[in-house]
């Protein structure tokens, strides 16, 4: 059931076991499995729009998303925060407020975290949680988003294809798999019971935009929500408020850190906001392949061809793409973060390490509807992003040259002169076994409250260099069976 915020009266106070902020892949993910598993679910979304159409979402972003985007923002995406609508899979459209969130123009590229993205090492720090503790949620993550199976190794996909594995010193050839197409929209994807969010059991109400996250003693109390009318300059159409047993929080990463931050929660130790990551990718400039280094047969497999050199699909409309990326071994050795090269079409994409500067803050400046203070966001990349292009684009022409072939790969300056963020906002509310080092803990509850979580890869530690909507699926199919066991065990 889907309804309309504007339809709630006034002072109304709304009741489920479990109140999810925001309807993107995250907030969608938790929901459904939630009630499958029997828990009464209401999932507001804060978009007036339906997720069918692309273009409205336009006019609540510049409304509601306007702030300041700073630092390697200021010169390569100063409109970050409400980048107006260029086409779809476009990086001129990096969040979207509408059903179905930032899924309503994603790619699906998709791929689990590798363990050592986990792992502490210099300059990454690890996680609470390892790669096998999220093993049996990415298989149930890869049906749930109706992938061709969870192995994404080269290995296997040589076999479906018929290809030839390519072999490259310090590099592991990675599969990635895109979801189809119809799975790919959350507000109008089927489910695999094939329920979609309006004909769910999900009380789903569009138009319901988090004002305020209320608490009392350790535990939110409420959430006071509001409504916008279909004014010219719109406003405050209706106020309520909605009362949960749990919470959970899935704007997206600048969104999550915001709502946290306007309602001073979890930021007992300065780290809501911080640690904001990508995976940089160049706009326009990119590694070029001076002479080839792999056969027909390895090449085809990097496309995700055939041996016959024909794409691969499967019935639910699923692609295949391979990428090199340094094995863990190089990470250690180098004391870098990861990065991946493409054989067929030269790009490169790196792990950005975190850094407690690039962060979101709050300005003091308010937005036109609520009148709430508007999102700063400070993109700064470190020395260490720095070392880490330039190793990992040496150890690539090294190799390559082992093949007999080449690559020129541009100077770091040239590069981040043309840097974007490309959609993957991670990081600034981290998981952490420590409060002092991060707002969650490994379940994705906010450390200092006991019934509110948080849901989307602001909780990423480190960034990897797997797409990051595979892993936010998962953590929230994880987050969905913690809550059911807490209320399974009387909550
Ligand atoms: C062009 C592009 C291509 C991409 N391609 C890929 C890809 O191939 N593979 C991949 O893994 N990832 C990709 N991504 C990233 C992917 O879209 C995001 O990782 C994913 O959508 C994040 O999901 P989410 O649910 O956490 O957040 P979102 O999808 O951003 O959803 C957050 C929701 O919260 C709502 N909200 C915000 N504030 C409030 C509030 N105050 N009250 C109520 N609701 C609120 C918003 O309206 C929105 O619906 C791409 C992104 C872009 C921009």
């Amino acid at each position: 059931m889907i309804r309309n915020g504007r339809d709630i009266e006034n002072g109304a106070v709304l009741k489920a076991q479990v109140c999810i902020v925001g309807s993107g892949p995250a907030g969608a993910t938790a929901a459904w499995h939630l009630w499958k598993a029997g828990i009464s679910v209401l999932l507001i979304e804060g978009s007036r729009f339906d997720g069918t159409a692309y273009e409205p979402s336009w006019p609540d972003k510049t409304l509601l998303y306007e702030g300041v985007a700073d630092g390697l923002f200021a010169t390569n995406e100063p409109d970050f925060l409400i980048l107006p609508f260029a086409g779809q899979h476009s990086r001129a459209w990096e969040r979207e407020r509408i059903l179905g969130g930032t899924s309503t123009h994603w790619g699906g590229q998709s791929r689990p975290l590798d363990p050592i993205d986990f792992e502490a090492r210099p300059g990454f720090p690890g996680w609470p949680i390892t790669r096998a503790d999220l093993d049996p949620y990415y298989a149930t993550a890869a049906k749930f988003c109706m992938l061709h199976g969870d192995d994404f190794s080269a290995e296997y996909w040589g076999g479906v294809l018929g290809d030839d594995v390519p072999q490259l010193a310090d590099f592991d050839a990675c599969m990635y798999q895109f979801i189809g197409k119809p799975y790919l929209n959350f507000a109008t994807r089927t489910f695999p019971d094939g329920s979609t969010l309006a004909s769910s059991g999900i009380d789903t109400v569009l138009n319901a935009s988090l004002l305020d996250i209320e608490q009392d003693g350790g535990r939110v109390t409420g959430l006071r929500v509001a409504s916008m009318d279909d004014a010219k300059t719109p406003g405050i159409a209706t106020e309520f408020r909605i009362e949960a047993d749990a919470y959970v929080l899935a704007c997206g990463a600048v969104a999550n850190a915001q709502r946290l931050l306007l309602s001073n929660i979890g930021n007992e130790h300065d780290q809501v906001g911080r640690y904001f990551m990508c995976h940089p990718l160049s706009s326009g400039v990119n590694i070029s392949i001076t002479r080839p280094f792999l056969t027909t047969s390895q090449n085809n497999l990097m496309a995700g061809n055939r041996a016959n050199g024909l794409q691969w699909t499967d019935d639910n409309g699923v692609t295949v793409t391979g990428r090199f990326q340094l094995t863990a071994d190089a990470l250690r050795q180098y004391g870098i973060g990861n990065c991946w090269m493409r054989s067929y079409s030269a790009a490169v994409y790196f792990e950005m390490a975190p850094n407690p500067e690039s962060r979101v803050t709050l300005l003091d400046t308010t937005d036109k509807v609520f009148g709430q203070r508007q999102a700063r966001i400070d993109w700064q990349l470190s020395p260490l992003d720095q070392v880490t292009y330039e190793t990992s684009t040496h150890l690539f022409k090294a190799s390559v040259q082992q093949l007999g072939g080449d690559i020129e790969a541009p100077s770091w300056e040239t590069m981040k002169a043309a840097f974007v963020v490309n959609g993957h906002h991670l990081g600034t509310t981290r998981m952490s076994s420590d409060p002092s080092q991060g707002v969650v803990d490994a379940n994705l509850k906010v450390h200092s409250m006991d019934n509110l979580y948080v849901a989307g890869s602001s909780v990423f530690v480190t960034a990897g260099v797997s797409n990051p909507t595979f892993t936010i699926i998962t953590l929230s199919i994880r987050l969905a069976e913690h809550l059911a066991g807490r209320f399974a065990a009387g909550y």
